[in-house]
């Protein structure tokens, strides 16, 4: 059975690689599916629609969105949505301006730090991308203020750090509300490090359609705590390696090694009941 990652980044927002170059790779490993979820956008998944056709590989809609919930902010996964909806379109176009927003913010707290950093550079390093923490990392390394990306995370963007910014991102229940009422289903993002049970049992009462059981932060037993809790609760298992391709993120060697199961991704689909660019698909000619 084929292997597929449902977890991976492209230039479109925070990742190195374009969405050609990501298929392309992603088939050289052996991957018979891929969904690019980059943050906040769908723009590398649009790119790469005719180009997974072209190359043979199945490519499922997707998306990681910021959102609140409680006063946090966490990820949550989306899939199979109809890419096309505007009211979904109409959540992203919002979810960009909170970017910026946010990362207004955040320069404004670095150059209060004495921090010499402008927006017009974060915004220069982010080029096509959705502006991200990762672009104000590259920065702060690129002008010397810390010597890696990690340590531009560890003293300035953790969430820890940046814990006084208020962001603009939807409430959760908007973004649940939105991916359903656009087809998709929703999985909790990489929840091992972040979540307690009562959390997660929280978090699915308010309608998430599964987990992300399988992701590089998830050793063994954690794997197995959420695949069991899954299969208990009879919801969507979904996976893959958080693929950013920049060489900077622990992650990128889990690229076509940590996957999903095919009779996962047959859940998510049919659970999305949407139609998917399958391979050998002649629907996009
Ligand atoms: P943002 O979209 O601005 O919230 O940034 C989130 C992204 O920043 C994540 O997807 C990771 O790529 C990266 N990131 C978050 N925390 C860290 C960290 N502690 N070290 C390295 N990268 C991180
Ligand atoms: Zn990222
Ligand atoms: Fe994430
Ligand atoms: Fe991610």
């Amino acid at each position: 059975m084929g292997k597929a990652d449902l977890h991976t980044h492209t230039l479109a927002s925070d990742g190195a690689l374009t969405a050609r170059e990501l298929l392309e790779k992603g088939k050289k490993k052996g991957l018979k599916t891929i969904s690019i979820t980059d943050h906040d956008t769908i723009s590398g998944f649009l790119d790469g629609i005719e180009i997974a056709a072209e190359i043979g590989i199945e490519l499922i809609p997707g998306i990681e969105i910021s959102t609140i919930w409680k006063t946090k902010e966490i990820h949550i996964l989306a899939y199979g949505f109809d890419y096309k909806n505007e009211e979904l379109s109409d959540l992203l176009r919002s979810q960009k301006r909170a970017r910026v927003k946010r990362m207004k913010r955040i320069i404004k707290e670095l150059q209060s730090q004495g921090i010499d950093i402008t927006y017009d550079e974060v915004w220069a390093e982010a080029g096509q991308g959705n502006m991200g923490r990762p672009h104000a990392a590259n920065v702060l390394v690129n002008k010397g203020y810390v010597s890696s990306f990690a340590e531009a995370f560890i003293r300035y963007l953790s969430s820890k750090k940046l814990d006084s910014i208020k962001t603009e991102f939807a409430e959760i229940g908007i973004v649940i509300k939105t991916i359903h009422n656009a087809g998709g289903v929703l999985s909790i993002a990489h929840p091992g490090p972040i979540y307690s049970q009562d959390e997660i049992d929280q978090l699915l009462s308010l309608g998430i359609d599964g987990i992300e059981c399988i992701h590089p932060s998830h050793n063994f037993n954690v794997q197995k705590t959420f695949t069991d809790l899954a299969k208990s609760r009879n919801i969507l298992v979904t996976g893959g390696s958080d693929f950013h391709g920049n060489g900077k993120s622990d992650y990128d060697p889990y690229f076509g090694i940590v996957t999903l199961g095919q009779q996962h991704v047959e859940s998510v689909k049919r659970m999305s009941g949407r139609k998917m660019n399958l391979i050998n698909s002649n629907s996009q000619k």
